[in-house]
Parts: structure tokens; C-alpha cells; sequence
């Protein structure tokens, strides 16, 4: 028997710029009594939880689960039961690649009631904020969203055929470590390797660096600039109109780097 008597909040905390929360997640995450919390959520969206509230680290980031997803999801529960305000609070959007629909299953079936509090995700916040419209009249119809890894160390078997279209924008969330063989099954498949791509870290935050370059260059560009997690990889025409559009940080052309020394 549930005994709880609020909701669990399942939050999106957008990509870092805590400017770019909801004013849903801002008012409830004020009035939150427990935070359960991802690595990726920043500091500056965590200042804003309030003093006395409990805050639970469930460090997750792409190799290293540090709270194992089941005791996440027995953690939300019992803190609902406790009758405490509870926030599951997550980085973009929890339903994209955030687990946030395991967690609202996990409490369907244990009779918590929840709400699912929307949150700009990071191809949102990064193609904003690196001047990449993810779709474009003339250069991209559609956009996609995947994931570069794959779960436990699994290798990764996407359908490269079918995301090998250079009308579509090509999102990879978690794409770092894969970059090498994204670029080359792409390429293999179809996708010219001089399609413009770009990597964006920790986009919408103080620290957000962009390089661009092509398809057939970019392995080599995201290790030369040492890109680090999280960083998102966007592939397709349109970010060839980050040079005119890039508005909140400096965009680092890899290849001139090269011929530049
Ligand atoms: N639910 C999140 C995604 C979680 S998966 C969302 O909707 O955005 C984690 C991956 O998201 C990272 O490996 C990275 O690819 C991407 N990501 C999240 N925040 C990011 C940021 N600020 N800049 C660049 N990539 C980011």
C-alpha cells in the first residue's frame, strides 16, 4: 500500500544553463524536501534546491553507474512513501536517453504517482547555443536522435543504412568513445564524408567549446581538441551555418587548427 502524499517529480534539468528550466521545475524543485540527483544536473541548478532539503547523488554518467538503477528506482519509492516531497531531478530531458520512463515504470508498478516535468534537451540546448539549427529549409527535413553507446560495453549496432541520410541531422548522444567507428560506418554507408559535423562540450554553460569540421574528420578533430563528456555530436548540412549563426561562444574549426599548427 502506497502511503505516499506527493507526487515524485521526475524533472529535466535542461543541459546546464539553469536559466534554461522550466518555470515548472524551477517552482517545484523550490519546494522539493528530497532531490535525487544525476551527475550531469549542474551545480548552479542545484543551488537552487532548497537548504533543508535532502539531496542523493545517483552519479550516472555513460561508463559508471556509481547507484545501480535498481536501487534508484526502490530509492524513489521508499522516499515517496516517507510522505516527503520527492524530485528526481535529471540532465535535458528524462525522456531522452535519461532513464526518467524506466523510473516512472518502476513507480506505475509500485502505485507511486508521478509527473514527468519536461526539460530542454541537450541537442536542443547545444544546437541553440552553438548557432545549429537542427533542421533547416533546404538542408535537413528531419533530425535524429541516437545513441552512441550501447549498453554494458555491448558493441554498437545501429542501423547505419538507414541514419546515412544526408537530409537528415544526426544527434549522438554519448558518441565520444564510438566517434572512430560512427564516422567510418557512416561514411561506409553512404554519407559523404565531407558532410559538416561538430562537437559541442558541456553546451549552454560557461565552459562550452565547439569544434566543426567534416564527417571523415571529426575522430581526428574530438581528439586533437580533447573533447570530453558530455559532449553531443551533430552531423549534417546544417552545421555548416554555425560560422553565421554561432552566437554564445567561439567556434574552434579543427582544420584550421591543423594548417595553423
Ligand atoms: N537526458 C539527457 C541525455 C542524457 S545522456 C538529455 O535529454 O539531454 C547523456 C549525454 O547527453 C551525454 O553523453 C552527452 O552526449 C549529452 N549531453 C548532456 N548534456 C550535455 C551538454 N551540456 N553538452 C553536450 N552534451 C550533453
Amino acid at each position: 500500500m502506497s502511503t505516499q502524499t506527493h507526487p515524485v517529480y521526475i524533472i529535466g534539468a535542461g543541459p546546464g544553463d539553469p536559466d534554461l528550466l522550466t518555470v515548472k521545475a524551477a517552482r517545484v524543485l523550490g519546494e522539493a524536501e528530497v532531490v535525487v540527483y544525476d551527475r550531469l544536473v549542474s551545480d548552479a541548478i542545484l543551488d537552487l534546491v532548497p537548504t533543508g532539503a535532502s539531496r542523493i547523488f545517483a552519479g550516472k554518467a555513460a561508463r559508471d553507474h556509481f547507484m545501480p538503477q535498481d536501487e534508484i528506482n526502490a530509492l524513489l519509492v521508499s522516499m515517496a512513501n516517507s510522505g516527503r516531497r520527492t524530485v528526481r531531478l535529471k540532465g535535458g530531458d528524462p525522456f531522452i536517453f535519461g532513464r526518467g520512463s524506466e523510473e516512472a515504470v518502476h513507480l506505475a508498478q509500485n502505485g507511486i504517482t508521478f509527473e514527468i516535468v519536461p526539460g530542454i534537451t541537450a541537442s536542443a540546448g547545444c544546437g541553440a547555443y552553438a548557432g545549429i539549427p537542427l533542421t533547416h529549409r533546404g538542408l535537413a527535413t528531419g533530425v535524429r536522435f541516437v545513441t552512441g553507446h550501447c549498453r554494458d560495453g555491448q558493441h554498437l549496432d545501429l542501423n547505419w543504412k538507414s541514419l546515412a541520410d544526408p537530409d537528415t541531422t544526426l544527434v549522438i548522444y554519448m558518441g565520444l568513445i564510438n566517434v572512430q567507428k560512427i564516422a567510418d560506418e557512416l561514411i561506409a554507408a553512404g554519407l559523404p564524408a565531407t558532410t559538416p559535423a561538430a562537437g559541442i562540450e558541456r553546451g549552454t554553460t560557461d565552459a562550452q567549446r565547439t569544434v566543426t569540421t567534416t564527417l571523415a574528420e571529426l575522430p581526428a578533430c574530438v581528439e586533437r581538441a580533447n573533447l570530453v563528456a558530455p559532449s553531443l555530436l551533430i552531423i549534417g548540412r546544417v552545421v555548416a551555418m554555425a560560422g553565421e549563426l554561432s552566437w554564445f561562444a567561439n567556434l574552434e574549426n579543427c582544420d584550421d587548427r591543423e594548417s595553423h599548427g
